[in-house]
C-alpha cells in the first residue's frame, strides 16, 4: 500500500512538471507570435524595416554586413532562418541568383516589381563578362528616392497586415521617413545643382540612378557587377579621362578588390576615395550604426567635392 502510494505520489509530480513544461512553451510561441520576423536582402530594404517597425518586428539582414552585395549566397543555416520567417522582402532585378531556387515557405515581395528600374544605356564591352543576369536592368534602384519611397509605402501596408495592432506607429513612422527621404533629395538638388565639373570616376557602374537624378556622368570601370575584371583597355581610357579632365578623386566601393582603382590613381596622380552604394554596408559602418541618410548623405558631400560644385 506504501508503494502504491508512492507511486501515485511521483506520478502526481510528473505530471505537475510536465505540465509546467507545456506551459513554458506555450509561453515562448506566444513571444514568437507577438513579432513577427520579417528576411530583408539589402541595406536600403532593411534601413527602411528599420525606421518603420521600430523595434516591433524581428528583423534579419540577409547580407552580412561587409559582403558585397551581387556575389552573395546564403548559407544553409541562413536559408533556414530565412524560410521560418513571416514576410521575406529581397531586392530582385537579378541582384540575388539564389532566390530562383530557393523554395519561400512565407510571403515573399520581390521589391524590384515596385520600383523604377533604369535600363544600361551604353553597352560597356564588361557587361558579357558576367552572366548574373542583371545586365537587362540596373539593380541599384535603392539610390533612387523615389524608389526608397515607394518602398517605403509598400513595407507599411505589408508590417501593418503582420502586426495590425501597431498600424499607428509603422503609419507615423512611415510618414518620417518618407519626409527623411524627401529632404535627401532636396539636398542633393541644392547642392548637385551648379557644378564645375560633369563626370565621376567610379570601380563598379552602381550610380546610374543619382546621375540620372541629378544631372551627372559616370564612368566606370566595370559593369553593372563589381566582380567583372577591368581590361586594360577600359583602365587606360580611364587614365586618359582622369589627365584630360584635370580629375581630382577616383572612386572605389568596400567591398570588392580596389587595386585597379589604385594603380589608377597612381598612375594619374589623383586621390582614391570611397562611394557607398548602399547594397550593403561595411562591418565598421554598421557598428557605428550608420543609416541610409548618414551615407547618402557622406556620398553627397564627396560627389559634390568632386565635381567642384558651389
Ligand atoms: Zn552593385
Amino acid at each position: 500500500m506504501k508503494d502504491f502510494r508512492n507511486i501515485i505520489f511521483v506520478l502526481i509530480i510528473a505530471t505537475f512538471i510536465l505540465q509546467m513544461d507545456v506551459s513554458k512553451q506555450d509561453a515562448k510561441a506566444e513571444v514568437k507570435n507577438e513579432k513577427p520576423t520579417v528576411s530583408l536582402s539589402t541595406f536600403a530594404l532593411y534601413d527602411i524595416a528599420k525606421n518603420i517597425s521600430q523595434d516591433t518586428l524581428n528583423l534579419v539582414m540577409i547580407l552580412p554586413f561587409g559582403v558585397d552585395a551581387h556575389s552573395f549566397e546564403p548559407t544553409p543555416k541562413l536559408m533556414a532562418k530565412i524560410m521560418g520567417s513571416d514576410l521575406v522582402v529581397y531586392s530582385g532585378a537579378g541582384l540575388e541568383p539564389w532566390t530562383s531556387s530557393f523554395e519561400f515557405k512565407s510571403k515573399v515581395i520581390d521589391m524590384s516589381k515596385s520600383v523604377h528600374l533604369l535600363k544600361p544605356k551604353d553597352g560597356h564591352e564588361e557587361h558579357a563578362h558576367h552572366d548574373h543576369g542583371h545586365e537587362a536592368v540596373d539593380p541599384h534602384y535603392w539610390l533612387d528616392i523615389q524608389n526608397m519611397i515607394s518602398a517605403t509605402k509598400l513595407m507599411r501596408v505589408e508590417f501593418i497586415k503582420l502586426s495590425p495592432k501597431n498600424t499607428d506607429l509603422y503609419n507615423s513612422n512611415s510618414e518620417k521617413y518618407i519626409q527623411m527621404l524627401k529632404s535627401l533629395d532636396a539636398k542633393y538638388k541644392k547642392f548637385l545643382a551648379n557644378c564645375k565639373k560633369k563626370t565621376i570616376i567610379v570601380n563598379h557602374n552602381a550610380f546610374s540612378y543619382l546621375s540620372n537624378n541629378y544631372g551627372f556622368h559616370i564612368e566606370a570601370l566595370s559593369g553593372l557587377s563589381p566582380d567583372a575584371q577591368p581590361s586594360a583597355k577600359n583602365m587606360v581610357r580611364l587614365i586618359e579621362h582622369v589627365r584630360e579632365h584635370d580629375v581630382k578623386t577616383v572612386f572605389f566601393e568596400s567591398f570588392v578588390s580596389n587595386k585597379a582603382m589604385k594603380s589608377i590613381a597612381h598612375e594619374a596622380k589623383v586621390s582614391v576615395d570611397v562611394l557607398q552604394p548602399l547594397g550593403n554596408i561595411t562591418a565598421n559602418e554598421a557598428e557605428k550604426n550608420l543609416s541610409y541618410e548618414d551615407i547618402m548623405l557622406t556620398n553627397l558631400q564627396k560627389i559634390s567635392k568632386a565635381l567642384v560644385c558651389e
